[in-house]
């Protein structure tokens, strides 16, 4: 099933979560995760504007989780998982425009696999750890590569407005480990890997997430890039594929 939080009007002020096909959304009286459940109303699917799929307590990432682009960053692979995060309020919706920062002179785009939390998760061990899980989206964990170097640490370099799109919405049933990830700017492909590439695959990372910090039901996860990651330029537009899921589009805009 596919879960999307869709505005019904253009002034934003009727947002549901609904289950979409190619053509139709049935809309739910609130998030699944929340008890919500299909309120018998159908309507078009071009007629709803896509929102992030995702009001998240917390955007929990995960940093080198590929080998490959820890190497072209020139970085060592990490021996457990590497985790930041990035603020709710970096959130972007499918359609949406990622605005470059005057702070930065060089941003990168980096295409994920999202997941997203369903129940909630204290120190689940990896066995149980997919149960605790909704399903999936794609991720653009949007990155200020020269702040990321200069700062020490990655609050900023990350946690720009705009620099986490997502969606466009949420597959709930997909294998994460047999998905492919690509990227591709003004047309022409940047990134192209397969989740099982990942160093410590899905539920690994939300077992160990999960022993440091309380996961709640529609918190988000990114799980790493793979290789191929390169700078953004305004007037660039970005899509983001995740093998089962769907296409993530992006405009790229200068700070005005
Ligand atoms: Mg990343």
């Amino acid at each position: 099933m596919r879960i999307a939080r869709v505005s019904l009007s253009p002034s934003m002020e009727n947002v549901v979560y609904a289950a979409v096909d190619d053509s139709s959304a049935r809309l739910y009286s609130a998030a699944p995760w929340r008890g919500g459940a299909p309120t018998g109303e159908v309507v078009k699917l071009d007629t709803v504007q896509l929102l992030a799929p995702v009001e998240p307590s917390k955007i929990v990432c995960i940093g080198r989780n590929y080998a490959a682009h820890a190497k072209e960053l020139g970085s060592d692979v990490p021996k457990e998982p590497l985790l930041f995060l990035k603020p709710p309020s970096a959130l972007l919706a499918t359609g949406g425009t990622i605005v470059l920062p005057r702070e930065s002179s060089r941003v990168e785009h980096e295409a994920e696999l999202g997941v997203v939390i369903g129940a909630r998760a204290k120190n689940v061990p990896r066995e149980r750890a997919l149960a605790h899980v909704l399903g999936y989206t794609c991720v653009g964990d949007i990155t200020a590569r020269d702040l990321q170097r200069s700062d020490g640490q990655w609050s900023r370099a990350k946690g720009f407005d705009t620099f986490c799109p997502v969606g466009p919405w949420i597959e709930t049933e997909l294998d994460p480990a047999s998905l492919r990830i690509s990227c591709r700017v003004n047309g022409a492909t940047r990134q192209d890997g397969p989740t099982s590439d990942m160093i410590f695959p899905v539920p690994e990372i939300v077992a160990y997430v999960s022993r440091m910090m309380t996961l709640e039901p529609g918190d988000l996860i990114a799980t790493g890039t793979p290789e191929g990651v390169g700078p953004l330029a305004p007037g660039d537009t970005i899509e983001i594929d995740v093998s089962g899921i769907g296409r993530l589009a992006c405009q790229v805009r200068a700070a005005s």
